[in-house]
Formats: C-alpha cells, sequence, structure tokens
C-alpha cells in the first residue's frame, strides 16, 4: 500500500528482450488485473572510461583484472536478502541535498575490448559530502570492494534496495535501521573512479533499474 492506493513496482532489466509483456496482479480475495506493458529498444550509447592508476592504469591486464574483479564485487552483492514487507511509507528522496547527475544510467563503459553497462546513476559530490538514506530500510551490507569500493546497501523490503558505491566514510553498520533522509556516509573516490562522486543503485527485485527514473514517480 502506498499512500492508500495498492502500488506495484516492477524493474525491467536493461537487456530485456523488447515487445510486448503481459504483467498480472493476483489479489488475495482472488481479484486478478492485468496490464499490457511494452518494453521499447534503448539506443546504445558507448563512451570510453580510462582506468585509474591506482588499479593498474590503461593495459590489457588491468582491463582484464577490472573485468573478472567486478564480476567478484557483483557476486558479493547479488541475492541480498529482503524484507518481506515493505519498510517504508513516505516519498523515495535523492541522496544528496545538492543534486547534479554526471553519468546517466544505462550507457556502455567501453574499455579495450570490454563494454560495461552503467548500471546506476552518478552524482557529483566532493570528497567528504554527506550521503542520505533514499528512504527508510534496514543497513543489509557495508563493505570494501575492490571496484566498487566502500558501500552501503540498503533493503527497503519487498524487493526494493538502494545501493551507495564509492564512499569515503561509511557511517552505518549491518541491521541498522534507518530512516529517510538519515545521514549513512560520505562521499569519495574508493574503488574504480576517476574522481569523487557518488554512484547509487536502484535495485527491484534484483533488477538494476535506472534511480533517476525511480525518483521520479515520487515527486
Ligand atoms: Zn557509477
Amino acid at each position: 500500500m502506498y499512500q492508500g492506493k495498492p502500488t506495484a513496482l516492477v524493474g525491467i532489466d536493461l537487456n530485456k528482450k523488447t515487445g510486448s509483456y503481459e504483467l498480472r496482479a493476483e489479489f488475495s480475495n482472488g481479484d486478478i488485473i492485468k496490464k499490457s506493458v511494452s518494453v521499447d529498444k534503448r539506443e546504445k550509447i558507448e563512451a570510453p572510461l580510462g582506468i585509474p592508476e591506482k588499479l593498474g592504469g590503461n593495459t590489457k591486464a588491468s582491463q582484464d583484472k577490472l573485468v573478472s574483479t567486478l564480476n567478484e564485487d557483483n557476486k558479493k552483492l547479488a541475492d541480498i536478502r529482503t524484507n518481506v514487507k515493505s519498510l517504508w511509507t513516505e516519498k523515495f528522496i535523492p541522496p544528496l541535498k545538492q543534486i547534479s547527475v554526471t553519468s546517466d544510467y544505462g550507457y556502455s563503459r567501453k574499455t579495450g575490448e570490454y563494454s560495461i553497462p552503467h548500471k546506476g546513476v552518478d552524482y557529483r559530490a566532493s570528497e567528504g559530502t554527506e550521503i542520505m538514506a533514499i528512504n527508510r530500510g534496514v543497513v543489509r551490507i557495508t563493505t570494501t570492494l575492490r571496484n566498487h569500493g566502500k558501500t552501503i546497501v540498503i533493503d527497503h523490503g519487498q524487493g526494493v534496495m538502494s545501493f551507495y558505491l564509492h564512499l569515503s566514510k561509511i557511517k552505518v553498520k549491518v541491521g541498522d535501521v534507518v530512516k529517510l533522509g538519515q545521514i549513512i556516509g560520505l562521499s569519495g573516490q574508493t574503488g574504480y573512479t576517476l574522481g569523487a562522486h557518488l554512484h547509487l543503485g536502484v535495485r527491484i527485485n534484483n533488477i538494476a533499474i535506472d534511480p533517476v527514473k525511480f525518483l521520479e514517480l515520487f515527486k
């Protein structure tokens, strides 16, 4: 229930085949609601991205290492337990007081022979900027990963999760229940970054969706 209405959020993967899909919701009283959804083609945008010296610079070896370790990082963030009930009742908000997108969701970063999809959004945030929880939830992961750097994962319940990457400081611990807008850490440039910023990811049932479009739903 959101603002008095039964509400469902469905994530559609970046690589979902185009076409028409039927969504079907079945209620406990037996009612069924069906809705047709069209998945359209997304223009493929590719941009080169270098590897910083701290991760080996632009060599074939460091490109290979980047891709293999990215897979390891992502495995550690896959299949996170989610609360069966929604933990939030208010609107989702952006994670920073000042919002400026520096790198959109969905384009591919060309790194040598690899093309790595950007499955989150980058916001301008100088080192040490306060990062807020985009809604109420429970902290599932606080960790430091090679490429994602210092990372926090918040579970908002019913499969909705938010991911905060490249932080310089983490101010929460696993199991903490965080409030909407609570300061959870400080931005930084840990892991695979070419400078300080905040990477925000949002997943619905483990599908990484566009955080900017997601936040627009609640405006
Ligand atoms: Zn990013």
